[in-house]
């Protein structure tokens, strides 16, 4: 059977071609045509020797997912809904910003954990992504937003030291995506085994090169797997608090039954021993008369002191069906102020992309409503 490249971090394509009988610098070089370069033609990787090359035009191929559709909002955020086949789709969001460009990523197809306010935890499960479906998300946004030249353009003869123009641009940290954040759909710390390799490439020099503090991964609270995280690959850590009780907690994010908040926030503590920043970002969506009240606030601010953080509070996005309204932005306003006052430092998310359906709790909510109805037309 033929390997997916996309599939494998520095680790693995080192065995890959040691199984080869090839040393390990090959790994290094096939990384840097893959995720440098975007190149996916052996023939064009002309520093690696021909003899190679035709083992690995028998052995082996770099597929990305298939793009169904790109679009543009009117605010520049851009989002790829990508064919994961059987009818799943994913979805990936790019967020321009004056100093930075965040890419959303998605780690799994659907989700399991159906927090109420979610779009995609109202899909269910589908599957977890594999390794090349989640690092293949970057690959493609990387070259559709011009980042990784295309090598067409080249004639091919030159050492990869030599490559000069947008190469350079790249190899010296001026990235069209500076940064990466596991927001999409999917729990990713559900998905570990895949999620590690894709974050290790994310962060491999020969890669993408990205810092640990600029990729985030977002979590429910899966309590044993942000051990775990913090073991294989800790980058900066994203927490959905989204209630400051057990009760409400409960009510709006089932996980919050089996983990509950004092030893989520136990985690949280154990993890900055081994992060790359030195605070948790609590996520908390903004629900109107549900979770945005003055007691609510002082309940955040007595848990946000138990543990360094930072708050980031995200105005509920509404999609088809959706129980809950979004917050006013007065009300938010206050709440933020009364964190802010409390010392705690407190930032509210600007929405974006709202008009191509790509903001945060909304992705492929309606997809996965036209996969259903084609579905259902071809049944009928
Ligand atoms: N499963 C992970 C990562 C994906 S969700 C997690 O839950 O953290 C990314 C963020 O979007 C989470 O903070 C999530 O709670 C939030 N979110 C989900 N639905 C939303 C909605 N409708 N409006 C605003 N934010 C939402
Ligand atoms: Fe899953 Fe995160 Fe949505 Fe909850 S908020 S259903 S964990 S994707």
């Amino acid at each position: 059977m033929e390997a997916n490249l996309l599939d494998l971090d520095a680790e693995g394509l080192t065995r890959f071609v040691a199984d080869l009988g090839e040393k390990p610098f090959r790994a290094r070089q096939l990384l840097r045509w893959i995720h440098r370069f975007g190149e996916t033609d052996f023939a064009r990787m002309s520093d690696i020797a021909r003899s190679l090359r035709e083992k690995l035009h028998q052995r082996a191929h770099v597929v990305p997912p298939q793009v169904i559709s790109d679009g543009v909002s009117a605010d520049g955020t851009r989002k790829w809904l990508l064919d994961v086949g059987k009818g799943n789709a994913i979805e990936t969001v790019f967020i321009p910003e004056s100093a930075r460009g965040t890419l959303c990523i998605s780690t799994q197809a659907g989700c399991a954990l159906a927090c109420r306010f979610c779009s995609t935890g109202k899909q269910g499960f589908n599957r977890n992504l594999t390794v090349a479906e989640i690092v293949g998300q970057l690959w493609i946004a990387n070259r559709a937003l011009g980042a990784a030249p295309d090598s067409r353009l080249d004639n091919g003869g030159f050492a990869i030291g030599e490559r000069t123009g947008g190469h350079d641009r790249l190899a010296s940290g001026d990235r069209v995506v500076s940064n990466v954040v596991l927001m999409g759909m999917g729990e990713p710390l559900l998905n570990l085994d895949n999620v590690v390799p894709a974050l290790r490439l994310m962060l491999d020099d020969n890669a993408y090169g990205l810092s640990r503090r600029r990729v985030t991964v977002s979590t429910s609270g899966i309590v044993p797997m942000i051990d775990a995280l913090a073991e294989q690959c800790p980058v900066a850590l994203a927490v959905s608090l989204h209630a400051p009780n057990d009760e409400l907690r409960d009510r709006l994010m089932p996980i919050n039954r089996k983990y509950p908040l004092r030893e989520l926030v136990a985690a949280c503590a154990r993890y900055l021993k081994k992060a790359p920043r030195d605070f948790i970002t609590f996520e908390y969506v903004m629900l109107d008369g549900v979770n945005d009240g003055e007691v609510h606030a002082r309940q955040l601010i007595e848990l946000a002191g138990t543990v360094p953080c930072k708050i980031n509070l995200i105005p509920f996005n509404p999609f088809p069906n959706s129980e809950f309204v979004r917050s006013p932005r007065e009300a938010i306003r206050r709440f933020n102020e009364r964190l802010n006052a409390a010392g705690i430092v407190t930032t509210t998310r600007r929405t974006r992309g709202e008009d191509i359906d790509a903001a945060c709790g909304q992705l492929a909510g309606r997809v996965q409503e036209r996969t259903h109805r084609v579905k259902i037309a071809r049944a009928a």
